[in-house]
């Protein structure tokens, strides 16, 4: 399990008395320095790095970082909120050392994901991991309730020899073929190695549908670890693909048309290690609480698409009938809705079912997509929410009554409508507090401005290599 517990000036305990043999055993193993990453609200993964010898200081005292980073936009510029975006200040990063892992793909290094606090010693209202970390507390506080999740990553593999900016996929054949596998046979095999060699437990890995396109999934955790296993997953993907002469991009859509990237949040609530997905007399065996908290997730996507689809590029994806789930509706595996009710296979029921969130990508800061889809079902749970009438096929098809009657809708259809759902969403806003709400808002403002009067294409290349 994921250390809960906020970072205090001195160092927490438990990580006090640890810090020396581990740092005796990474510079065994040939660790030289240690990457410190976390993403921001743009969704971008920034790092610092210290030498493996000053693990024990940042252990106890944190590394500095200002807080301008909170509202930076994927292209490295600056908006400002009341609070953030200013160059005055400075927090502590704390790297979690249950989630240090040696990287396998880039020898010399060990990884951790941070959190922030400021140098007083109070959580800083801004950092996205110790939103998830309090979201989750406080839902096994207040309703005994644990979470297990896992993000799907979906990329796009290029070759290192394109023309600056440009993407040529790096693989040639039928999607989803074998083609595609043998040609890029050694590639996957290093990558499966690095997973093994950081144990990371890889459900399957397969060429996609999109041009070059590749996916990766892994076993359920925790929301925090699931949302840091995606962060390194990536930084281990990047990697060895680097050593394969391969560009990787998960930005939601690397070219204007077709089958983007997504990032698909499956997520189950537990109470005394029973999954409430399963076993119940609900429908396809929900409990009345799962049917009622995925309610509540389905009542607010499309404020939640501002934090789950955070980039212009995001909306080149979220389009009909291409598996990104652009309707506010549910069915059972059913592929289009953007909540997919998956039961698990007879016999495995109740380790398995969950629900899948589809207008997920990976510019998404999974802490943030994470803590707030959480929100968003708690508080469908608190109302016992109904869930309504299920769907099946591709809500595409249905007439504006027929959708109207169904209550399915359209999602956001660009990023500053999205935003606007945003904004009206009590519950939402709360459940960030006032200083993360507002950098969402102030992010996805800037970026909407950063790409205005640029066409489709143009939108993708403006992000295509910043993911
Ligand atoms: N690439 C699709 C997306 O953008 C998902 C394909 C799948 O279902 O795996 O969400
Ligand atoms: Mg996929």
């Amino acid at each position: 399990m994921t250390t809960l517990a906020d970072p205090v000036p001195g160092g927490r305990p438990g990580d006090l008395d640890r810090v020396a043999s581990l740092t005796a055993e990474l510079a065994a193993r040939g660790v030289r320095g240690i990457v410190l990453a976390y993403v921001d609200t743009a969704g971008v993964t920034r790092v610092k790095t210290v030498p493996t010898a000053r693990l024990e200081a940042a252990v106890s005292w944190g590394v500095g970082m200002s807080p301008v980073f909170d509202t930076f936009l994927a292209d490295d510029s600056v908006v400002t909120t009341d609070v953030l975006g200013s160059p005055d200040g400075d927090l502590r990063l704390y790297p979690d050392l249950d989630r240090l892992t040696v990287l396998a793909a880039q020898p010399g290094w060990a990884w951790a994901p941070v959190d922030r606090i400021t140098q007083e010693g109070a959580r800083h209202p801004g950092c996205a991991r110790t939103f998830l970390r309090r979201t989750v507390t406080e839902a096994a506080e207040r309703y005994g309730l644990d979470f297990r999740a896992a993000i799907e990553v979906e990329w796009a593999l290029g070759l290192g020899s394109a023309p600056a900016g440009e993407f040529a996929p790096a693989v040639s054949g039928p999607a989803y073929g074998a083609i595609r596998q043998i040609e890029l046979s050694d590639f996957t095999a290093d990558l499966l190695t690095a997973c093994t060699e950081q144990d990371v437990d890889v459900h399957q890995i397969h060429p996609e549908y999109a041009a070059g396109q590749f996916e990766i999934s892994v076993a359920a955790l925790d929301p925090v670890a699931a949302a840091d296993l995606s962060v390194l997953i990536r930084q281990t993907i990047r990697a060895v693909a680097r050593r394969h002469g391969l560009r990787v991009s998960f930005a939601p859509a690397v070219s204007a048309d077709g089958v983007g990237n997504g990032g698909h949040l499956h997520l189950s609530c537990r109470r005394a290690g029973v999954n409430l997905h399963a076993g119940g007399p609900g429908r396809y065996g929900m409990t009345a609480e799962a049917e009622s908290f995925a309610a509540g997730v389905l009542a607010r996507l499309p404020a939640l698409t501002a934090v789950t689809a955070p980039s212009p590029a995001s909306y080149l994806r979220l389009r009909p009938s291409q598996w990104a789930g652009v309707f506010t509706a549910w069915g059972r595996e059913t592929r289009e809705a953007a909540l997919r009710v998956v039961t698990g296979s007879a016999g495995r029921q109740d380790q398995e079912a969950n629900m899948e969130i589809k207008p997920v990508d990976l510019a998404a800061n999974p802490y943030l997509a994470l803590g707030c889809v959480i929100a968003a079902g708690l508080d469908g749970l608190t109302a016992a929410l109904p869930l309504p009438r299920e769907i099946t096929g591709d809500p595409a098809r249905y007439g504006p009554e027929e959708a109207a009657a169904l209550g399915v809708r359209r999602l956001p259809v660009t990023l500053s409508q999205a935003v606007e759902e945003f904004r009206a969403d009590q519950v939402l806003r709360a459940a960030l507090g006032p200083v993360l709400a507002d950098a969402v808002t102030a992010v996805r403002l800037g970026e909407a401005a950063a790409v205005e009067g640029l066409d489709d294409a143009r939108v993708a290349a403006a992000y295509r290599w910043r993911y």
